[in-house]
């Protein structure tokens, strides 16, 4: 049985590689307003990602702007997947009240954590 879903393993490498080369890894380009990172989420909610209805409620009880995410899925590692209800016509409706992560994306994190930003994203991870 593999205890480490590949893409743990990828960030793991990613993080190794990283201290190798002592660069440091920067998020360039800029958001073209797809919306495409506003339909298909994972929440990751004090350092883990949501994977259960029970954990999402605590979530929106917590913070009730989470009561905006529709559960549509769950990735094949576990996480659960999100669309967002506040995205309208690829725009957010509620820009000002949008969650932190919304306004951080993407951090380096991501990468870390083996994943990539979405296909056709204006956003991308290159060493300085
Ligand atoms: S996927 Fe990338 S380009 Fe599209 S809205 Fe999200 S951050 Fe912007
Ligand atoms: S709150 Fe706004 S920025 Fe955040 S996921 Fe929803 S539509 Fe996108």
């Amino acid at each position: 049985m593999n205890m480490f879903p590949p893409e743990t393993v990828l960030g793991a490498f990613r993080y190794l590689h990283s201290l190798i080369r002592r660069k440091q890894l920067a998020v360039a380009g800029s958001c073209l307003q797809c919306g495409k990172c506003c339909e298909s989420l994972c929440i990751s909610v004090d350092g883990g990602f949501i994977e259960s209805e029970y954990q999402f409620r605590e979530a929106c009880a917590k913070d009730p702007r989470y009561e905006r995410f529709v559960i549509t899925g769950q990735d094949s590692f576990g996480p659960l997947v999100f669309k967002c209800s506040s995205l309208v016509a690829n725009r957010c409706a509620d820009y000002g009240n949008r969650l932190e992560f919304c306004s951080n994306y993407p951090t380096t994190n991501l990468y870390f954590t083996g994943r990539n930003v979405l296909p056709g994203c204006g956003f991308r991870f290159s060493y300085e």
